[in-house]
């Protein structure tokens, strides 16, 4: 099997990566590295079955010989990113995946995309369900994340049903774990790095808006999952397991050990006041459902960022 994996120099592109080795295959990763990092495949690099190509998606993609899979997952992914790349990130949504669908076409390829729950925008249904169409400002802040996404969905398939492409959408709710970026501004390494340098947590609005967080080793599993089924339209992936931003303050305050203290930041414009995944579907079709508690997630996430910091 060969498995072409876009992004796969990112957070979930090289845990990916990493699976997709175990299984046997021939995985090639390629990233353009704005946001990707080569750290997070430092320890492919010389494995026969791996090869880096450093390209960004969304000038046309070549690669040589067949293709099993491709999973694309390349894009700027955290509300900062997205907000400092406005322009990269609509590229990408659109003209990068339009490309590797192009490329999937060519090679009899199964195209997997990499969606999110950010379709959804600032869902009117809690929690949400695959069926629910969203709630999304086109031209707000977020809308150049949002909107990718959602032509992306549209685009995959139109390829699915004019040219016969074998597609499959996930919708990913929120996921960490290790090799986030300490500063990718998202909540999880945001908080984690305060606690462990001892600076205060910055929580947004009054911490009353919900997340429902996914460890990121049952992501991938779900995500394999969907590759090797049937189903052609979109699953949500993710953990129901859903929080307030200031109860993860506090539970993060509590496994730091040290009395940390809350600074109040302004809520950013459109954030979700809520999120939930719905995942009867996954649930259902692909026997699926998270198995990391969260507090061991955390944990595990919390040593790797120690690692980082030299603590
Ligand atoms: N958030 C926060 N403090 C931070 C970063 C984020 O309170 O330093 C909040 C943010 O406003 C949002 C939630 O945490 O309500 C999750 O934000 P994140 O950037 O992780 O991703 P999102 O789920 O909004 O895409």
């Amino acid at each position: 099997m060969r498995t072409l994996i876009t992004g796969g120099a990112g957070f979930l592109g090289s845990h990916l990566c990493d699976r997709f080795i175990q299984e046997g295959h021939e995985v090639i990763c390629m990233d353009n590295l704005i946001t990707g990092n080569m750290d997070n495949i430092a320890h492919l690099i010389g494995n026969k079955r791996f090869r880096f190509i450093h390209h960004d998606v969304t000038e046309y993609i070549y690669v040589e010989g067949p293709l099993n899979y491709i999973l694309h997952f390349a894009s700027p992914a955290s509300p900062i990113d997205y907000l400092e790349l406005p322009i990269q990130t609509l590229k990408v949504g659109s003209l990068g995946t339009h490309k590797a669908l192009g490329l999937a076409k060519n090679k009899k390829a199964r195209l997997l995309l990499a969606s999110t729950s950010e379709v959804y925008g600032d869902p009117l249904i809690h929690p949400q369900p695959e069926s629910y169409f969203g709630n999304v400002s086109p031209i707000g802040p977020r809308g150049v994340y949002d909107e990718a996404k959602r032509f992306a969905e549209a685009i995959t398939m139109a390829y699915q049903r004019f040219h016969g492409v074998e597609t499959r959408i996930v919708r990913i709710f929120n996921t960490y774990g290790p090799r986030m970026r300490l500063n990718d501004g998202r909540v999880v390494p945001a908080f984690l790095g305060q606690a462990l340098s001892g600076r205060p947590l910055t929580v947004f609005g009054d911490g009353s808006q919900t997340r429902s967080f996914c460890y990121v080793s049952d992501l991938v599993e779900g995500i394999y999952r969907l590759l090797l089924s049937a189903e052609p339209e979109p699953v949500n992936i993710g953990n129901p397991h859903e929080m307030t931003i200031m109860q993860f303050a506090e539970h993060v305050q509590k496994i730091a050990g040290t009395a940390l203290t809350i600074e109040q930041k302004p809520l950013p414009q459109d954030d979700p006041k809520v999120r939930q995944p719905d995942i009867t579907k996954a649930r259902a079709i692909l026997n699926w459902e998270p198995k990391v508690p969260f507090e061991e997630g955390i944990q595990t996430t919390m040593e790797f960022f120690k690692k980082k910091m030299g603590i």
